[in-house]
């Protein structure tokens, strides 16, 4: 089954740290991009390219700046244009500020029956610092609106390793989105890009990062405390109530299939991998004139095939099974890079169960040196 990402590139203003396909929300732009978006995936299915699909999922940018009635037309066009499973799992990326329980209502009358909430952290300096719009009781606010809503299936962003927060600040927040007992949650650390806003704010107002190890710390604490609040960590920054994966984040981690639509979505399918054009201005314009929106297309290596699914499969829990691996690629992983990857499994980062291969809670902080193994 096909998942279908669906990337809708406004936001309300434009946050100190954000590296993502992203600009500021244009009225005018936003309705013609609307129209773009049902057209490409109208055109995907009169293509041939359509078939099952399990999955939609709304990113961003802040798919929530749309109105629950162009969201009820994209999810109709994917309906009209790809057999749906009956049982689909549509996610809309929402941020707190931007929901209103009517907005939410709406939504969930357009079709979606998963929310993401981008709350960041509970923590209104913190917040400030990401000069994020939202404050945390309004993030608290926007779960229990969805909730009332009728969303079974809600799951909320944290990002810890923020200037200035100390471990305790960072267990507090963890603490706070316990209590309102969401059905799954993904933590990130934060990344500075030598380029982001950020950093020059960083360095003027001499906030800084804490040390590694805290960081390490903060990342095995909270993924203790939620172990211990009945969350299964199933990939490296996602831990989820059971049942309650990211069906669709998981096709990208299982060497599955999907199709993006939109400024800047990637596709792979039959082992080919394509990216649209980043500008929205761009996108809408070559949809307007009727011409390819991607602006690369190409054919993976067996190689680079190879390479995704094991990238992609030891940040999963269960790790990747290299049985399956030598099956479908006619590889054998250990036999080519056993001695590397021994020295890891020696080091106790990683695990070897079987045909499978799995890094546990340390080597995943690790998880990058490990894979240069791959490269
Ligand atoms: S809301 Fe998200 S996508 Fe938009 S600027 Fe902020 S971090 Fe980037």
């Amino acid at each position: 089954m096909l998942g279908l990402y669906v990337h809708v590139p406004f936001c309300s203003a434009i946050c100190n740290y954000c590296n993502f396909n992203r600009g500021l929300f244009d009225g005018a732009l936003k309705a013609r991009y609307v129209d773009a978006l049902v057209a490409e995936i109208e055109g995907a299915g009169r293509s041939g390219r359509s078939g099952g699909a399990d999955t939609i999922y709304f990113g961003g940018g802040t798919p929530s700046l749309l109105e629950p009635e162009e969201i009820a037309r994209i999810v109709d066009a994917c309906d009209r244009s790809f057999e749906l499973a009956r049982d689909r799992e549509v996610t809309l990326e929402a941020n707190p500020e931007s929901v209103s329980r009517e907005r939410l209502a709406g939504f969930r009358a357009a079709g979606i029956n998963r929310l993401s909430v981008g709350v960041q952290s509970f923590r209104d300096d913190e917040l400030g610092r990401l000069s994020r719009l939202h404050t945390a009781a309004r993030a608290q606010a926007a779960i229990r609106e969805a909730r009332a809503a009728g969303f079974d299936n809600v799951s909320l962003d944290l990002m810890m390793w923020l200037p200035g927060q100390s471990v305790t600040d960072w267990l507090g927040s963890v603490e706070q989105a316990i209590a309102l007992a969401p059905d799954h949650l993904s933590l990130y650390l934060l990344e500075v890009y030598p380029n982001a806003p950020l950093r020059d704010e960083m360095a003027r107002a001499r906030w800084s990062q804490a040390p590694d190890d805290d960081a390490a710390a903060m990342y095995l604490t909270a993924l203790a405390r939620l172990d211990a609040a009945g969350y299964g960590q199933y990939e490296i920054s996602n831990v989820a109530k059971p049942g309650r994966a990211s069906r669709h984040n998981l096709k990208y981690w299982t060497d599955g299939e999907w199709l993006g639509f939109g400024c800047g979505a990637h596709s792979t399918r039959a082992g080919a991998r394509s990216r649209n054009v980043s500008s929205p201005e761009e996108y809408v314009g070559r949809i307007v004139r009727g011409e390819p929106t991607a602006a690369e297309t190409r054919v993976l290596t067996a190689d680079e095939r190879v390479g995704d699914a094991l990238f992609t499969g030891l940040r999963l829990s269960e790790g990747v099974d290299l049985e399956a691996v030598r099956v479908r690629y006619g590889v054998d992983i250990w036999g080519r890079h056993g001695t590397d990857l021994d020295v890891f499994v020696r080091e106790g980062l990683l695990v070897r169960e079987g045909s499978r291969l799995r890094l546990n809670r340390q080597g995943m902080l690790l998880a990058h040196e490990v894979m240069t193994v791959f490269v």
